[in-house]
């Protein structure tokens, strides 16, 4: 079996539990059972006049994957989170310059790869990393010093802007405030896309009134 037959999550054969028509139209990273624990679900949030689409809620698989992929370095994951919106993203797409959220440089140095460009790197869109941290925060801390951290970047010096319409990317709107910062710094970018979204973004997070019941969730899905 060659590497690419096996799921880049749990090692099985990718055609295992696949049907005959997944196999013959799409080419998959993963197995059909990751894959349904890992099926997109679109939605759009509004911070201001941003609007932020995202794909997966960052929780179950999704966020162990994507925390394998940053933290153990495990490249391998790289494509499997944009590959089913890969040729529809592309083409609402084109003719945007994607701007990424930037990472410090000590977790960009300890990983070996900067991490936004890469997750979006299959897209084949031009990339401009045009946005800087401004200082090396540490992640930790409560989270206001996490979102106070997050806003701490600032518009590259020796770099020119690029014309046009400019696309914020990042890997999950957490707090909102990098992508805040970001679009005071770049008031031209209207929009952005992320790959997970946090709960707290998202209608269907139960309030403590409503823990039984159906979530609502469809409200927040749209078709990309
Ligand atoms: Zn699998």
């Amino acid at each position: 079996m060659r590497p690419d037959d096996r799921c880049r999550w749990c090692g099985g054969p990718v055609a295992q539990g696949a049907s005959l028509i997944d196999l013959l139209c799409t080419e998959d990273l993963l197995c059909a059972a990751c894959r349904h624990q890992l099926t997109p679900k679109p939605c759009t949030v509004m911070l201001g006049t941003l609007r932020i689409r995202g794909f997966y809620g960052y929780e179950g698989l999704f966020r162990s994957m994507l925390l394998q992929y940053k933290e153990c370095m495990d490249e391998a994951l790289q494509d499997v989170f944009l590959l089913p919106l890969a040729r529809r993203l592309r083409r609402q797409l084109r003719h945007a310059v994607l701007i990424p959220m930037p990472s410090s440089t000590l977790k960009r140095r300890q990983r070996g790869f900067d991490t936004v460009p890469s997750l979006f790197s299959m897209l084949h869109l031009p990339i401009a990393q045009v946005l800087e941290k401004s200082g090396e925060m540490l992640q930790s801390g409560n989270a206001a010093q996490r979102r106070h951290n997050a806003a701490q970047i600032r518009l590259k010096a020796d770099v020119s802007l690029p014309a046009g319409r400019l696309v914020l990317i990042d890997d999950v709107l957490t707090t909102g405030a990098t992508l805040q910062a970001a679009a005071a710094l770049l008031p031209q970018a209207k929009e952005a896309v992320v790959l997970g979204v946090n709960q707290r973004w998202l209608p269907s997070r139960p309030s403590v009134f409503q823990q039984i019941g159906e979530r609502g969730r469809n409200k927040t899905k749209e078709k990309i």
